[in-house]
C-alpha cells in the first residue's frame, strides 16, 4: 500500500504517497496511544461528495480529547484536509483515514513533550464485508474476546489501543471460517463488532445497545437513527444478550466501512429467514439513497468535494 501514486496529507501539506513515513521511534507505534477516523466519500448524483464530514471530524477530535492529545489544527483546517485529498488524488468515491499519533521525539510511557501530527490519507475501497454480504448477509461469531469495559481505554473514543482487542476477534472469527466478530461487555451483553455497531428486530421493534454496552458511538449508528424514525420504526436502545439475537428476525452491521450489512447466522445458529430480511432491506436502501444524495432531506450531510 505504501507504494503507489497519489498525495496524503501529512501535518499540513500534500506528500507523495510513497513519502509519507514516519521514524520506527514514533510514540505512537510502540505504546499504542493514538486516534482515527474512518470517512466514506460518496459517488452522488450531484458529484463526489464526503459523508456526515463535520460529525466523523468533531470525533476525531474528541477522540483526541479523551486520550489527551491536543490536534495542532482546527476542525476547519481538517474538514478542509479531507476535502482535499478526495479531489487531490482525483477519487470519486473513496474511504479516507485520518489519524492522529504521537512522535518520535523521546520515547517512555509519558509523552509529554513529543510532537502530535496528524495525516490523511484515502483510496477506493468497496464493501468491507464484501458485495454477497451486503445482500445476503454474513456469518458471524460471538467472540472469546470481551469488549473493552468503559473505564480501560475509553471506548468513546476512535482509539488505535481499542483495535488490537478488534483484530484479535475479527482473526479468531474469520480464521474459523466466520464473517466477522460480534463482542459481549465484560457483563456478558452484546457490544459490538470488530469495526460495527450492531442492530436487531424483533416484532417490527429494532433495537440497538445502549453505549454504556462499550459500543462506539457510531456515526452510521446514529444515521439508522434518523432512518427508522422517517420510516416509523420504533427504535429502543437497551441492553441486548446473545440469544436475544439469536431469535430475533433480523439482524445487521452497521459501520461508516461496512454502511448496513445484513447478519445471517450468529455461532451457527440462523437468524430469522437466515438472509437480509425485509425491515433490513428498507432500512439499507434508505441509507444508501442518503448517501448517494437520492434523499434532499439529508443534503445537508454531503460536503461536495
Ligand atoms: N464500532 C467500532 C469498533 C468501529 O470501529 C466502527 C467503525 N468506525 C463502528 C463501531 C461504527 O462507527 P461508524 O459508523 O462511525 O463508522
Amino acid at each position: 500500500m505504501a507504494d503507489r501514486d497519489g498525495k496524503i496529507w501529512m501535518d499540513g501539506q500534500l506528500v507523495d504517497w510513497r513519502d509519507a513515513k514516519i521514524h520506527v521511534l514514533t510514540h505512537t507505534l510502540h505504546y499504542g496511544c493514538g486516534a482515527f477516523e474512518g470517512v466514506r466519500a460518496y459517488n452522488t448524483v450531484n458529484g463526489t461528495a464526503i459523508f456526515r464530514l463535520r460529525e466523523h471530524t468533531e470525533r476525531l477530535f474528541n477522540s483526541a480529547k479523551i486520550l489527551r492529545m491536543k490536534i495542532p489544527f482546527t476542525l476547519e483546517q481538517v474538514m478542509q484536509a479531507q476535502l482535499d485529498v478526495v479531489r487531490e488524488n482525483k477519487l470519486e468515491s473513496c474511504y479516507l483515514r485520518p489519524l492522529v499519533w504521537i512522535g518520535d521525539e523521546k520515547l517512555g510511557v509519558s509523552p509529554k513533550g513529543n510532537k502530535i501530527h496528524l495525516m490523511v490519507a484515502a483510496w477506493a475501497w468497496g464493501a468491507y464485508l464484501g458485495e454477497e454480504g451486503l445482500k445476503r448477509g454474513i456469518r458471524v461469531k460471538t467472540s472469546s474476546y470481551t469488549r473493552h469495559h468503559v473505564n480501560i481505554t475509553m471506548t468513546q473514543a476512535k482509539a488505535v489501543s481499542n483495535y488490537s482487542n478488534s483484530i484479535l476477534a475479527n482473526m479468531e472469527a474469520t480464521e474459523d471460517g466466520y464473517d466477522e466478530a460480534l463482542l459481549l461487555d465484560s457483563a456478558g451483553f452484546v457490544s459490538e463488532g470488530a469495526g460495527e455497531n450492531i442492530f436487531i428486530i424483533k416484532n417490527g421493534v429494532v433495537y440497538t445497545p445502549d453505549l454504556s454496552a462499550g459500543a462506539l458511538n457510531g456515526i452510521t449508528r446514529n444515521t439508522i437513527l434518523a432512518i427508522c424514525a422517517d420510516l416509523g420504526l420504533k427504535l429502543v436502545e437497551k441492553r441486548i444478550t446473545r440469544d436475544e439475537v439469536y431469535i430475533a428476525d433480523e439482524a445487521f452491521f452497521t459501520g461508516t466501512a461496512a454502511e448496513v450489512t445484513p447478519i445471517r447466522e450468529l455461532d451457527r445458529i440462523e437468524i430469522g429467514i437466515g438472509s437480509r430480511g425485509p425491515i433490513t432491506e428498507k432500512i439499507q436502501s434508505a441509507f444508501f439513497d442518503i448517501v448517494n444524495g437520492r434523499n434532499a432531506k439529508y443534503g445537508e450531510w454531503l460536503s461536495k468535494v
